[in-house]
């Protein structure tokens, strides 16, 4: 059972401020949803939150500041699902989920470490691959070889960076619902920022909106989710319809900038 409060980030990379003041709340149980455009600051977000990147503000665990953690506490509260996981040279999957256990098990492993990689493999699939090694497998497989690491580390608070972009509509919808269902049971907390409107909708408890590194808007997807807010965040006209009871946004066309919009 975990609340995350995130106050007041910001964060400038040399010469460019990025992030300012992003403020939210994530309750047990629940998936944020993360969107905007190109260049928002979603990437940049995650990174804050998981402490890569040093931002301004606090992100409060039950009213513990990550920012403050050492390591080893951060990697057990939180788990990072990054866009483009690495692993070591020639890691099997195996040995590259195990590394999810180190917040736990340090540099002895237990059965109980074996049983979880095991258990983690089984329930996303991809036992079969677990002998295979990280370098070999395409961008999908890559990515939820990621996912199973860092539910193998057990974390209250998940943070997802564009976890399915390299995988089929057959394989997001099994690593989402994977996903969901976790939250759900172990009341975690997770982030997931999610280029896919429609797939957000789906299965985001409720949506943070990013333009140009701010709060655009906040709210479950189905307030949120208008066509006059996809032309003014997207500059797209679209129109937005109802299925499987969500929100579906289906873009019409970008708008054309007039050449006095262009100056200003
Ligand atoms: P998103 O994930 O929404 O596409 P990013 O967080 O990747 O957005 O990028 C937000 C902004 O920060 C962009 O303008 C991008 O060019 C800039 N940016 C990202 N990484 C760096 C960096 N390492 N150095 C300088 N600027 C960066």
């Amino acid at each position: 059972m975990v609340k995350v409060d995130i106050n007041q980030v910001s964060f400038s990379y040399p010469g460019a401020d990025v992030l300012h003041d992003v403020t939210f709340q994530i309750g047990p149980g629940e998936i944020t949803g993360i969107v905007g455009p190109n260049g928002s600051g979603k990437s940049t977000l995650i990174k804050c939150i998981d402490t890569i990147l040093k931002p301004k503000g606090s992100i409060l665990l039950d009213g513990t500041n990550v920012l403050k953690m050492d390591s080893v506490e951060r990697a057990r509260n939180i788990g990072l699902v990054p866009q483009y996981g690495t692993s070591a040279m020639d890691s099997t999957v195996f040995e590259t989920v195990l590394m999810g256990r180190r917040p736990h098990s340090a540099w002895r492993i237990r059965d109980e470490d074996i049983d979880k990689v095991a258990e983690t493999l089984e329930c996303l699939g991809i036992k079969d691959m677990a002998m295979r090694t990280f370098a070999s497998l395409s961008g999908g497989q890559k990515q939820i070889t990621m996912l199973a690491r860092a539910i193998c580390q057990e974390p209250e608070f998940l943070l997802l960076d564009e976890p399915t972009s390299a995988l089929d509509i057959k394989n997001q919808l099994e690593v989402l619902d994977i996903l969901r269902t976790l939250v759900k049971e172990r009341s975690m907390a997770a982030i997931i920022a999610i280029h896919d409107l429609n797939l957000g909708a789906r299965y985001a408890d409720s949506i943070v909106m990013l333009r140009e590194g701010m709060v655009f808007s906040t709210g479950k997807a189905d307030e949120l989710y208008t066509p006059e807010m996809i032309e003014e965040v997207y500059g797209v006209k679209a129109v937005v319809l109802e299925v499987l009871g969500k929100p579906h946004v289906v873009p019409v066309s970008p708008i054309k900038k007039e050449p006095s919009d262009q100056a200003e």
